[in-house]
């Protein structure tokens, strides 16, 4: 079966590491159709929007979409991209790949981290001059669905349920209930641990935890502590996934100090086009994906981040032979 996949560079090393890691999935041969979009800064300044509805229109008609970075326009483009996709979920693997430099190399953890709701609904308001409120919302239908998805994610597994029930028993409460609920009808293990002693355990010892699933604010900030441990952004990738559609994205941004020199470090797009094909159901080449990674890591070429002074075509190459 054909798969259209949107492809929207944005800008900044977007505009170089996925044309990257295109070239990597072209490589594979696989029944799939490549059709491009414009959105970012660059978009903006020439058509006053930063996400072009017809970018919109490509992104929720397609099977899958890889997405770069946008510099300032990012809030305006990625966003109603995740709401084009319909996400419900964004999977942030933490893994620390030998031969890398890392806080903690034994680290290998996948958050997965609810996209729709809790302090990130958007329910603001300014009551006075010294007043501002924020509404926390949290579904139990939500919760559950993120719940089923992690049920069949971990396909066998437990997962860890991250939250601060003690504290937030209404909002929290809610979403722990229906996520051990479900775990519990699916035969799921769960371990329960709070926000706040979750942050010192995973530093401590991240091999305690594998599959971590969680509010959205707490999923954004310790998900970015993992990527700490595992040494920096540079090489992770994510995923938002919605029912029918997702969209697949390098953690990182623009990098406006190395954009337009070619030197870009293109894994973690290269590793969110690997998350990509596994959605999409190719799991066999999106192992290979990453094994090349791995080797090409091991092995070298590298980019400056990485210690070396490979460019980005060179390391992009060294994947594509290793596949
Ligand atoms: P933005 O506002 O778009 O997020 P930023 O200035 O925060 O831009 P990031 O893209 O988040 O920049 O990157 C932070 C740092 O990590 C920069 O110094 C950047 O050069 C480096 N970096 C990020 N991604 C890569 C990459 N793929 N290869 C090499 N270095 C990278
Ligand atoms: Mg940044």
């Amino acid at each position: 079966m054909s798969h259209r996949i949107a492809v929207i560079e944005g800008d900044g090393i977007g505009q170089e590491v996925i044309p990257a890691a295109v070239e990597v999935l072209e490589s594979l041969d696989l029944d799939l159709e490549f059709v491009e979009g414009d959105a970012g800064d660059a978009v903006k300044e020439a058509t006053g929007e930063a996400l072009p509805q017809e970018t919109y229109d490509l992104a929720a008609d397609a099977d899958a979409t890889l997405f770069g970075a946008a510099g300032e326009t990012a809030a305006d483009v990625i966003l109603p991209l995740r709401d084009a996709v319909d996400s419900f979920v964004n999977i942030r693997p933490a893994k620390a790949y030998p031969g890398v430099n890392a806080v903690r190399p034994e680290t290998d953890l996948v958050f997965l981290r609810e996209n729709t709701e809790g302090v990130y609904s958007g329910h603001e308001d300014d009551l006075s001059d010294d007043l501002s409120t924020l509404t926390r919302v949290v579904t139990t239908s939500a919760s559950e669905k993120l719940a089923e998805f992690a049920c069949e994610y971990v396909d066998g597994e437990g997962f860890s349920v991250v939250h601060k029930a003690n504290v937030m028993r209404k909002t929290d409460g809610r979403f722990r209930d229906a996520v051990v609920r479900v775990a519990d009808d699916h035969g799921v293990d769960t371990d329960e641990v709070l926000m706040d002693a979750f942050a010192t355990r995973v530093c401590l010892d991240p091999e305690q935890f594998d599959t971590i699933v969680c509010p959205n604010l707490a999923g954004d900030v310790l998900s970015d502590l993992a990527a700490g441990l595992v040494g920096g952004l540079g090489l992770l990738p994510s995923a938002n996934i919605g029912d029918d559609n997702a969209l697949f994205e390098p953690v990182h941004g623009t990098a406006p100090d190395i954009a337009g020199e070619g030197v870009a470090n293109p894994m973690a797009t290269v590793l969110s086009a690997a998350m990509l094909l596994n959605h999409l159901g190719y799991s066999e080449e999106s192992d290979r994906v990453e094994t090349a990674v791995e080797t090409v890591l091991a092995e070298g070429p590298r980019t400056a981040d990485l210690g070396g002074d490979a460019d980005t075509d060179e390391v992009t190459q060294a994947i594509i032979d290793e596949l």
